[in-house]
């Protein structure tokens, strides 16, 4: 089969590879469309992450299909059955795991190599992290699963409630996400963001209103303004990973409120937080990394309901030998359709 490899920092090849046989335990499926993720972006620059095995590797996390082979002991699925994966599964069993904490799991496995004919679900994500792919979702969707899994989690960790002034700071993939799943909640949500097709956009994920980003004091005292009340928002969510954002957000609270940094910065970055708000104010201020089984079935049920316009979160498909170039731009996540997928 025809299968991206990445043999290191900017050097990603389509090659030539023997089809994955499925050992005990494990799954492979044909995969009918992959999604781009700027995680790629990031792994392909560095040539090497935590949730890739060692170069060189099989590349791409993100996707959907029909399986082809199942490994011995596999109760479910079969051959033929059609499957949405997400990108990793816990352990159930460590320190985290037995404190209802699987994001921290200690022993994670992660899925690599869905920018391939073929992809091989290793048995632990195989045992729980691999669902039946509802009647009626695109195959491209339903790879927005991990994705949409941790903006699930994020908005689950949240005390956000009905009612709510909620501010969402960044209207990328991620933002748009936690603006539907907020929305649904009955949160009226203000998204903030410097582009405005996101702000268009964050509006028909139910957005009550869209701002330009709060770039200064300034910026930050016109989104303040924004919010009914005049305290500030109830909830912040920081989807854009930048320091200056994370320093926003807590801006943007009001007292007794609570900020969610979502968004990841660059390794060996700091913030400088004022102490008032945060002690006299009682801030709640908390990360939220990744996902769990739960929010990993809850994503795939929403993408399923099409309760929000999910497919212009992705661009026109694309072949396996495209993949490189794209995600040395950026650009919109864009579906991978390996040619000649059984
Ligand atoms: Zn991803
Ligand atoms: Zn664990």
């Amino acid at each position: 089969m025809r299968a991206l490899i990445l043999h290191g920092p900017g050097d990603l090849r389509l090659e030539e590879v023997p089809d994955p046989e499925p050992a005990p335990g494990e799954v492979v499926i044909a995969v009918e469309a992959a999604l781009t993720c700027a995680t790629d972006a990031k792994m392909l620059r560095q040539g090497a992450h935590p949730a890739l095995p060692p170069v060189p590797a099989p590349f791409g996390h993100e996707a959907a299909g029909t399986v082809v082979a199942v490994g011995e002991g596999v109760a479910w699925p079969a051959r033929g059955d059609r499957v949405a994966v997400a990108n990793s599964a816990p352990c159930g069993e460590c320190f985290f795991c037995a404190r209802a904490r699987p994001s921290l799991c200690e022993h994670i496995v992660y899925l690599s190599g869905a920018f391939a004919e073929r992809l091989r679900v290793p048995a632990r994500i195989a045992a729980r992290n691999l669902l039946p792919l509802p009647p009626g979702l695109a195959p491209e969707h339903a790879a927005m699963l991990e994705p949409f899994a941790c903006a699930v989690r994020a908005v689950e960790r949240s005390g956000a409630a009905a009612g709510d002034e909620v501010v969402v700071i960044g209207g990328g993939v991620q933002g748009q996400l936690l603006t539907a799943l907020l929305a649904g909640r009955g949160c009226r949500v203000t998204l903030c963001d410097p582009h405005a097709d996101r702000r268009a956009r964050a509006l028909s994920f139910g957005a009550a209103r869209a701002l330009d980003a709060p770039r200064d004091q300034e910026g930050v005292r016109r989104v303040r303004a924004a919010v009914p009340g005049g305290r500030g928002a109830d909830v912040v969510f920081e989807a854009v990973g930048r320091p200056a954002t994370w320093e926003a957000a807590v801006a943007i609270a009001r007292p007794g409120g609570e900020v969610n940094l979502y968004g990841g910065c660059a390794p060996g970055t700091t913030v400088t937080l004022p102490t008032f708000p945060l002690h006299y104010g009682e801030l709640r201020v908390q990360g939220s990394y990744h996902h769990t089984p739960e929010a990993v079935r809850e994503a795939l049920a929403r993408l399923a309901a099409g309760d929000a316009p999910y497919g212009e979160l992705i661009g026109a498909p694309i072949g396996l030998e495209e993949v490189a170039g794209v995600l040395a731009a950026s650009g919109p996540k864009r579906p991978v359709i390996p040619r000649g997928a059984a």
